[in-house]
């Protein structure tokens, strides 16, 4: 018989303590920018979840940017499965030569599209489909779905049972992730910070309350902090860049669409002072690393820095 396999998706939590020196708090790392497809991070959790339920002759069907890390972890996932995938995908700009070739590579098929016209595409592609009587299952864009928000609510217990952190900091996008760990802890003395990578705070903490609902946590409060979205998803200027080079000079590889701008929030005097200062604090890493292949940051000062030393 073969041995049992390792858990894949239990949580991988380092320590950093020369992190925690520099920031004046007992710094922890959720590695989940390691999860099984290290180039993918949250949606390996949320989509192992969602696609539990699956059929195995169903085609799945969703949409994202290129460079969307919920629609390369389909692809993934799917081809492990001998599962076919179907994405509607836009262009967000530049840096889509990777993306593309890694969705090649996993054998999805993909339409790209302007924004306009993803709904009505993902509709054609449905039919088209269920017209030659293949059963379709569509999965929300971001897999912003229940059963995401459950994958995060039960890793979030599981840090939180270990650990017991003050305060959890993570990247929050489309919500689920932010609300199954809001579900996790709650009722619990445990905050969850997202910072927000995009939208502003009132959209912002409607999807996380609704995530949290999904998770059983209807009632919860939610901190979502928009002060560090540098010009909005997928852009970035100073302060995300700094972020960013200062994580990958502690050990921690960090992105500017996501992770770099949840560092970011962790970086500020104020932000750090008021609710990191003292406190043990979990940095849940949500991955990010072909974003930042993709974002073609500048090496601006880099090799300067490093003549230094
Ligand atoms: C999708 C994503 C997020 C945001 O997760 P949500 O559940 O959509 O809030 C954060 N970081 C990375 C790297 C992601 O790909």
């Amino acid at each position: 018989m073969v041995p049992e396999t390792t858990e894949p998706l239990e949580p991988l939590v380092e320590r950093h303590d020369r992190l925690s020196g520099a920031l004046g708090c007992e710094f922890l790392v959720v590695r989940d920018d390691l999860l099984p497809f290290p180039l993918a991070g949250n949606k390996v959790r949320k989509l192992t979840r969602e696609l539990e339920t699956a059929a195995g002759d169903e085609v799945l069907v969703s949409n994202g940017g290129i460079n969307s890390n919920h629609c390369r972890t389909l692809a993934m996932l799917g081809a492990r499965a001998g599962q076919r995938v179907h994405l509607v995908l836009h262009s967000e700009g530049g840096g889509e030569e990777v993306g593309l070739q890694v969705l090649d590579l996993l054998g999805a098929s993909y339409e790209v599209v302007s924004a306009d016209r993803i709904g009505p595409t993902l509709d054609r592609v449905e039919h088209a489909y269920r017209s030659k009587g293949v059963p379709v299952r569509r999965i929300s864009g971001g897999c912003h779905t229940p059963a995401g928000a459950l994958a995060y609510r039960d890793a979030g217990r599981r840090v939180v049972e270990l650990y017991r952190p003050d305060v959890i900091v993570l990247a929050s996008g489309t919500g689920a992730t932010q609300g199954g760990l809001v579900a996790a802890t709650h009722g619990s003395p445990t905050r969850v910070f997202g910072v927000s990578v995009a939208r502003g705070r009132e959209r912002g903490i409607a999807a996380v309350a609704e995530a949290a609902s999904w998770a059983g946590a209807a009632d919860a409060l939610v901190d979502f902090v928009e002060d560090f979205r540098d010009g909005g998803y997928g852009q970035f200027g100073d302060a995300t860049t700094s972020a960013v080079r200062t994580g990958w000079r502690f050990g921690l590889p960090l992105d500017p669409t996501y992770t770099g701008k949840a560092f970011a929030a962790v970086l500020d005097d104020e932000f750090r002072r008021e609710h990191l200062a003292g406190r043990r604090v979990v940095f849940w890493h949500t991955g990010g690393l072909m974003n930042l292949i993709a974002s073609g940051i500048d090496r601006t000062g880099v090799s300067g820095a490093e003549s230094e030393c």
